[in-house]
């Protein structure tokens, strides 16, 4: 008899809310635990300011004197603010971010302890990291990895702990983080996008690449979830069947907050905004229980950290108020997915949105060249850029009947998509659009736009919104920086191709902005593959994508291999300075990371899901046949045989039938074990990958099918694990 599920369900619905309430205004409390510009100001001397911030904005090095006065001023402000720790806080190729505290206490050598900090411990520390993935990068090169300061994010305070940003590298040189080759990422599509932006504005002399991630995640209750093996070790439920009601009302999107829910989001906005994460929506997502957050686009490299610190305090507070936050892509069947939809732009010093239409024909001019540069560099790496956000539990998503499909295209809407037809087919510079109430213009080159916000596609993994790109197929529990540094390379790799190919017009005589015309011209009609505005869901676009040479894989391991291409690695090395993004020593060893992770984490569900269909299904399921089997002979002791057997038609069906379902999830489970020895004797890391892929994985729909079949004919009161139906409805 489960009476701990009940207990457990029972003590989830009672439980009450913990009332969270902000000790001041927002505009007070927002960015009170960073060490920001302001703070610097008050804690640094002005030389010292100076200096740091020509290194935030310009990448210049800091020299010894200046790191140990920004050590001091930094210290003094930690221990202000509390603090007793230090921390160099890194992103290693996992989906966390690591951290090890140091004590600011030294001993001063009478007995006593001073707080002592430099700058050398500012800037570089030599963390005991050998049992983060690299991939053999380590042990083929040298022993040692080293963590560096990363200016451009300022330092935070966790609790009792300073954490400063920083990026993990090999003593080689070669990144072991997402955060050095996103960095590396950001400037090469700066100066990249100068050099065009030069053609309209000389005046430039930077340009940011912007991101805001929407965060969808999941709250389920904490005592149901200790109950779920499942959840507990893999993040998702590898068996549950679907609740009679989940979200075919469509009443859970933008619908009323739960009492306990909306204290969370107060708490977590609460805590972000004084880490100075400026932390804007909160809504109810499509499934129940599933939720969203999102801050206000910033700087990518900030945002990117922003990010990974709002699903840290996640983790921490929604224990607080009693509840698991599930990050993972997947955590039920038959409900949506979570992702994190990446919004991209670009924009200049001098104020520009570069994916923005502007007011005269010569701005529209420079809007269309970005956007026609960002649809070639999306066009080429296709493949690329879904590799970068292939994962274990994206899979779940990507291709699977779910937003969004595992093709990358491109969604326009019908004002821009209207617009490159025109310009495709004009044969001078004269270009004629139709504006938004269809009033014919005639105007030089490319007159206003108006951009209509409701025209959206929601199938679109990668859709124009009006001023940028919402690249929506990135993983819920990803690092935004796989994704956006491939953005960030193609980008830049794309512009700087374009600036050659209008430079060699020019030179040959053409004018600028014809030369510019001429080259978007051929743009359009190369990368027209890549811009679709359909239904991305339909079978026909996969079938009309695969024609049109699109990638088409949906196997994870094999998505990877794009990383490897001939085209992808002139891609990385050939962009973002004298090594480049990354070398090919890099992509193969971070290749190698992924194919393990991905081995580790089928590995994991295959074991979970066998150990819990023999030692808790089937015993459940027996245990229930038997009491009807009870009942059977019971009957035939106090009824004439006929009537009995009559009397125990049903029984006798559901006897079977149980009967049927175990044997199918044990001759299942022993294929999926002996799938599982096979592999695991494969040497080479990407064929286990595939093995797992091709031959462990398929076996759990089958597994959990008959699972699904027996919790519903199983008596509710024996079924052990909470079921969908409690899991997902928080009161
Ligand atoms: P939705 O797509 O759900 O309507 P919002 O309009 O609220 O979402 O915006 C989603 C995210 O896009 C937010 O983080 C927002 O700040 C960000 N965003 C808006 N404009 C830009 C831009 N130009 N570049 C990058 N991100 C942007
Ligand atoms: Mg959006």
């Amino acid at each position: 008899m489960s009476s701990l599920r009940f207990r457990v369900v029972e003590a989830a619905f009672e439980k009450k809310a913990v009332e969270v309430q902000a000790p001041q205004k927002t505009s007070e409390l927002f960015a009170s635990k960073v060490f920001n510009r302001a703070k610097m100001f008050k804690y640094l001397s002005v030389k010292t300011f100076k200096k740091v911030e020509d290194s935030i904005e310009n990448g210049a090095s800091l020299d010894s004197e200046t790191a140990n006065a920004v050590a001091e001023g930094m210290k003094q402000w930690a221990l202000e603010m509390g603090a007793t720790h230090y921390t160099h806080w890194f992103h290693p190729l996992t989906e966390g971010t690591a951290e090890k505290h140091d004590a600011f206490a030294d001993p001063d050598g009478r007995g006593g302890v001073i707080e002592k900090f430099s700058g050398k411990l500012l800037t570089q520390q030599e963390p005991d990291a050998s049992s983060f993935p690299n991939g053999g990068i380590r042990s083929t090169f040298e022993a040692r990895g080293y963590t560096a300061w990363d200016p451009s994010s300022p330092a935070f305070i966790v609790n009792d702990t300073l954490c400063i940003p920083t990026v993990f590298i090999s003593y080689t040189g070669e990144s072991l983080d997402y955060k050095a080759p996103l960095l590396k990422s950001i400037s090469a599509v700066s100066k990249a996008a100068i050099g065009v932006c030069h053609y309209f504005n000389p005046e430039v002399k930077k340009v940011y690449s912007y991101l805001g991630w929407e965060q969808e995640y999941f709250l389920v209750d904490e005592g149901l979830y200790a109950t779920r093996p499942d959840l507990l070790l893999t993040g998702r439920t590898l068996m549950g069947h679907e609740s009679s009601k989940n979200q075919q009302l469509e009443d859970h999107y933008f619908g009323a907050i739960p009492l306990r829910v909306m204290e969370f989001m107060k708490d977590l906005e609460i805590e972000g905004w004084k880490l100075g994460i400026p932390l804007k929506t909160r809504h109810n997502e499509v499934a129940p229980n599933q939720f969203e957050v999102a801050p206000v686009y910033e700087e990518c490299n900030l945002s990117n950290d922003h990010n990974l610190m709002t699903m840290a305090l996640m983790r921490n507070i929604a224990r607080k108020h009693g509840f698991r936050v599930l990050l993972h892509e997947k955590p039920f069947k038959g409900i949506n997915g979570s992702g994190k939809h990446n919004n991209w732009s670009l924009g200049t010093d001098t104020g520009i949105a570069l994916m923005a239409p502007g007011k005269t024909p010569e701005e529209n001019l420079r809007f269309i060249t970005f956007i026609v540069n960002v649809l070639k560099a999306v066009f080429r790496h296709n493949a690329l850029l879904k590799a970068s956000i292939a994962s274990a539990g994206n899979a779940h998503r990507l291709g699977a009947n779910e937003a969004p499909p595992a093709i990358i295209s491109s969604f326009l809407g019908k004002q821009i998509s209207e617009l490159l037809n025109s310009l495709e087919n004009s044969e001078t510079d004269k270009i004629i659009i139709q504006d938004k109430q269809g009033f014919s213009l005639n105007i030089d080159r490319i007159p206003e736009l108006f951009i209509d916000n409701t025209d959206r596609n929601r199938t679109s993994p990668f859709a124009f919104t009006g001023n940028r790109f919402e690249f929506r197929a990135v993983g819920s529990e990803a690092n935004c920086a796989a994704g956006m540094l491939v953005l960030n390379a193609a980008v830049a790799e794309q512009l700087n191709i374009f600036k050659e190919e209008v430079d060699a017009r020019i030179a040959k005589g053409k004018e600028k902005y014809a030369a510019i015309l001429d080259v978007i011209r051929k743009d359009i009609k190369e990368c027209k593959a890549i811009h679709f505005d359909g239904n991305g869901y339909s079978e026909e676009w996969k079938a009309e994508a695969k024609r049109l040479g699109l990638d088409c894989e949906t196997s994870v391991p094999l998505m990877i291999d794009a990383y490897l291409r001939p085209s992808s690695i002139k891609l990385f090395e050939s962009t973002g300075g004298d090594k480049g993004i990354m070398t090919s020593i890099e992509l193969k060893a971070r290749n190698e990371v992924k194919w393990e992770t991905y081995t580790k984490k089928i590995q994991i569900e295959a074991r979970v899901l066998g150990d819990l269909a023999m030692n808790h299904i089937i015993p459940i399921a027996t245990r229930y046949q038997s009491s009807l089997i009870d009942n059977v002979y019971k009957l035939r002791d106090i009824f004439p045989a006929e009537k009995a057997a009559s009397m125990s038609v049903h029984n006798l069906e559901i006897i079977e039938d149980i009967s049927t379902h175990i044997s199918a999830i044990k001759e299942k489970v022993d294929e999926m074990v002996e799938a599982r020895k096979v592999a695991n004797k494969i040497e080479d890391i990407r064929e286990k990958a595939i093995a797992y892929h091709d031959t462990v994985f398929p076996m759990f729909d089958i597994i959990r099918y008959h699972i699904d079949k027996l919790e519903l004919v199983v008596d509710d009161e024996m079924w052990t694990l909470p079921k969908y139906r409690e899991l997902l409805f928080i009161r």
